[in-house]
């Protein structure tokens, strides 16, 4: 079985509304997609996933009928759209108002994609799927898919990211609360719980920032969780290592296995699956593809560039944080904070937010790959970052983890209101009047992935991120 997804920025979605919803008869409109292919670690199942670049608006001239309940158009742009979406093996969906508020696609719409698919199929020599999606006059939408055998299967989820992380999917609002998150849908609603229930969630990094979200995440009624770190627990992990013990240090166990042993004991989360790896190695690459969004909780850089690029190129929302102290001579701190920055398509860049540094890049690659080399570097003063641990203190790394988690509860609910979302929060520790800031995130005007946005929802392609 192949699971079909379908993700969408809010600015396409309203662009779409516009384009769609004009008057009381149908419109229809062609939106040029990624495509994103990778095994769901959750299921086994394979994912094919739709993330739309490009919605391409359509004159009048291109329609030859249009009435509240049909619609009739010219396949010329189909044709010209299918050349354009080849060169890059992108998908296409087709997609059509029922202004009429009929939210589902009718037996007219079968006879009418699957037409149009078979014009596409003819001219793209792929097997890869493409899309039809219907939009109510409340600009809701349902998606399906088509494949080669031009037989239409529904979308199990589309997303829709922007300020607000909202996603839909069947059988929504019919489940019963459950229980055991009674007391947290009062202040939320029942549909809040079970749109977490339903996220699949990577945390990258299960030190203190990390096993905090994790405990705070699945206290929230998220189910499927994504867990990479290649570190072990040791002694010095212990004093906010959430869950991990003298035991787990002495027998070094992975901190991958303390953390997902503990929430999958809670009784609440469904599925942890595991990885020992670096984020960047190829193993990762299926499991965060496969995410809805994904938890930095890494201090390093490589790890960090590498989940920035995904963010874009795969329209995953990354949460990054981290925690900053840095004790001065003068018996003071040159810095005292915490940081959480939000990082997808429209929102600033964390290279661009100077959070990622080239040289502590190279300087890892280093410490990774030769270790011998970076040891002669380190002693000959080459290297920036000291090789002294930095300063840690649990609660800290885990205040700032509630605020990461906050920033995901207020896009699923919209809790602090219509500008309750914040890209990037700064929190310092050490005042208790204006302890928070947000930074303004100027963006370099040629960064490809920020600025000149080349890569939104690239998806697949070679070399992986467009990186070698
Ligand atoms: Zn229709
Ligand atoms: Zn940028």
């Amino acid at each position: 079985m192949v699971r079909y997804t379908f993700t969408m920025l809010a600015e396409h979605h309203q662009q779409l509304r516009r384009s769609l919803l004009r008057d009381e008869n149908e419109y229809g409109a062609l939106l040029l997609c990624g495509r994103s292919r990778q095994i769901d670690p959750w299921t086994g199942a394979v994912e094919e996933r739709a993330l739309v670049r490009e919605v391409v608006d359509l004159p009048a001239e291109a329609f030859l009928e249009r009435t509240p309940t049909s619609l009739s158009w010219s396949t010329t742009p189909l044709f010209n759209l299918a050349k354009k979406a080849m060169a890059k093996d992108f998908a296409i969906c087709i997609a059509h108002s029922h202004p009429g508020n009929s939210l589902f696609f009718s037996a007219w719409d079968d006879v009418a994609d699957k037409e149009s698919f078979e014009i596409v199929f003819g001219r793209m020599d792929t097997e890869r799927p493409h899309f039809a999606l219907v939009m109510d006059r409340s600009g809701e939408f349902l998606v399906r898919s088509y494949a080669s055998s031009l037989t239409p299967h529904n979308a199990e989820l589309v997303r829709v990211i922007g300020d607000r992380f909202q996603i839909r999917y069947p059988g929504r609002d019919r489940t019963a609360n459950p229980l055991e998150f009674d007391r947290q849908s009062r202040a939320f609603g029942a549909r809040s719980t079970e749109d977490l229930a339903h996220l699949r969630v990577g945390i990258v990094g299960c030190g203190g920032t990390g096993s905090a979200i994790a405990s705070l995440l699945a206290r929230s009624g998220v189910s499927h969780f994504l867990l990479i770190d290649p570190d072990r627990v040791d002694i010095t992990n212990l004093n906010r290592l959430h869950f991990a013990t003298r035991s787990d240090a002495i027998a070094r166990r992975h901190k991958v296995d303390v953390v997902g042993d503990a929430i999958a004991q809670i009784g609440l989360a469904r599925s942890v699956v595991r990885l020992k790896a670096h984020v960047d190695s190829p193993e990762c690459r299926d499991a965060l593809r496969a995410c809805d969004l994904v938890f930095g909780c890494t201090d390093d850089h490589l790890g960090r560039n590498y989940l920035n690029r995904l963010a874009y190129f795969y329209m995953i929302p990354v949460i990054d944080l981290g925690v900053l102290i840095e004790p001065n001579e003068r018996g003071g701190y040159d810095s005292f904070d915490g940081r959480v920055t939000v990082v997808q398509p429209g929102y600033t860049c964390q290279v661009c937010r100077q959070l990622i540094s080239p040289q502590k890049m190279l300087e890892e690659g280093m410490e990774r790959n030769d270790p011998v080399r970076y040891d002669q570097y380190r002693r000959a003063g080459y290297v920036v970052g000291g090789a002294d641990p930095s300063p840690a203190v649990v609660t800290l790394t885990t205040e700032i983890a509630a605020v990461a988690v906050n920033e995901l509860l207020h896009r699923l609910t919209g809790f602090r209101g219509a500008q309750g979302h914040c890209a990037e929060r700064l929190r310092r520790f050490d005042r208790i009047k204006d302890s928070d800031m947000v930074p303004g995130g100027k963006r370099n005007p040629d960064c490809p992935l920020c600025a000149l946005r080349k890569y939104d929802g690239r998806g697949d392609m070679t070399p992986f991120l467009n990186q070698s």
